[in-house]
């Protein structure tokens, strides 16, 4: 089982069984919507997530997709599509309590990735910050 939650802790949710996917998603919408440049997203069975404390807040972000975040503090927490993933709902993987429980095996919608991110494994990096002149 894994469990996770938003920033403020409003929201805290456990996730039975396994994940049937864990993907590196590039496209517009989870971008925009998470205000980051791309979203890990942990899909697993919905009958197997729970919400344990609190309630999300449902935005539709398209036609079918519902975007769940936590009215409080505004952290987006799962995406689910009755139309095209029926039984199934996302988790954004990041907010898991050991977000290094379960690898990402894949980028997805790279058709519309930031050019950048193609190369941001290549940037430098530093433990903290970068050092400041
Ligand atoms: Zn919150
Ligand atoms: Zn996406």
């Amino acid at each position: 089982m894994i469990t996770g939650g938003c920033h403020c802790g409003a929201i805290r949710y456990q996730a039975d069984g396994q994940a049937l996917m864990h993907a590196l998603c590039h496209c517009k919408d989870c971008r925009r919507h998470a205000g980051a440049p791309m979203v890990g997203w942990s899909m697993y069975r919905q009958d197997g997530v729970k919400v344990t404390t609190g309630a999300p807040k449902v935005y539709a972000s398209s036609e079918h997709g519902r975007r769940h975040f936590c009215p409080e503090c505004g952290t987006g927490l799962f995406y689910s599509n009755d139309a095209v993933l029926p039984g199934i709902i996302d988790i954004q993987s990041a907010t898991m309590d050991d977000p290094d429980l379960i690898r990402p095996q894949a980028h997805m919608q790279v058709a519309e990735r930031i050019g950048w991110m193609a190369h941001a494994h290549e940037l430098p990096t530093f433990e903290r910050y970068p050092p400041q002149e």
